[in-house]
């Protein structure tokens, strides 16, 4: 290994935990039909979210730093799609939502409703397993004030489109805001006026049906936007429904 790719690799933490599941350098990891599913983590598609990354990998070596890989089984019947990470949250830690306040109210609701298993502590090493759902986000790397701009959405889309054509037996789609749901919608293939963007709000997309929520940020939660009652009566809605569904042909 060369002096610059050891600094590199050091920069990126790679003994941090979660970096066990992100190719090294910039090139993404394609899966057998040439898809590929996680981003590496030198990822070089978006330059302002790498200068930020950079930055932050400077000034917070011992964090994780890098796009945040999916979590939860690839087998799964649900994916849940967040906006991006969270600076002190999954950039820190390297596992979706996880070290800060949307993690609190989100993967309680999961445990509360059947999909996940252990005990969450807000740590990566905590056990905590994901049954049958599966979280990821549109923007894999941590934007400047959590606002990735719309090119960045765009095209970070890949890694989206990518991870859904990954999961064969998915039935359900989550989106947690309206940037997630956009960009799922557009990822799926549908128009953006057939299923418009609202809290509770279900839309058919083949064998797939996409439900809707609004972020469980600290920000919403705060403001009464979302109470818990109506984050955990999404799920509800959603555990219903795959309970109902017919297992795939
Ligand atoms: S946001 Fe996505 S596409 Fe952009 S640099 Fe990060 S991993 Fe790459």
């Amino acid at each position: 290994m060369t002096n610059s790719a050891t600094t590199r690799r050091k920069a990126s933490n790679p003994s941090h935990p979660s970096h066990a599941a992100l190719p090294a350098g910039g090139a993404a990891r394609a899966d057998a039909d040439g898809s590929a599913t996680e981003p590496g983590r030198d990822c070089p598609r978006c330059p302002r979210l790498g200068e930020f990354r950079e930055a932050a990998r400077a000034r917070a070596p011992g964090w994780f730093n890098a796009p945040v890989p999916s979590f939860g089984p690839d087998t799964a019947m649900l994916l849940i799609v967040g906006l991006a990470p969270g600076l002190q949250g999954a950039n820190r830690t390297g596992r979706p939502f996880t070290g800060d306040y949307a993690g609190e109210l989100l993967y309680g609701t999961l445990l509360g409703h059947g999909f996940a298993d252990g005990t969450y502590q807000a740590r990566p090493d905590d056990g905590l397993q994901l049954v049958d759902c599966r979280i990821t986000n549109a923007v894999r790397c941590v934007p400047p004030q959590n606002k990735p701009l719309p090119v960045e959405i765009a095209t970070c889309r890949t890694f989206l489109a990518a991870t859904l054509a990954d999961m064969p037996n998915l039935r359900a789609i989550v989106a947690l805001g309206r940037v997630a749901h956009d960009s799922t919608v557009k990822a799926l293939g549908l128009r953006a006026a057939e299923a418009p963007f609202g809290h509770g709000a279900e839309h058919s997309a083949g064998a797939l049906k996409l439900f809707d929520s609004y972020h469980c940020s600290r920000y919403n939660t705060n403001t009464g936007v979302l109470t818990p009652a109506m984050f955990r009566k999404v799920f509800a809605e959603v555990r219903r429904y795959l309970d109902a569904a017919p297992v795939k042909p």
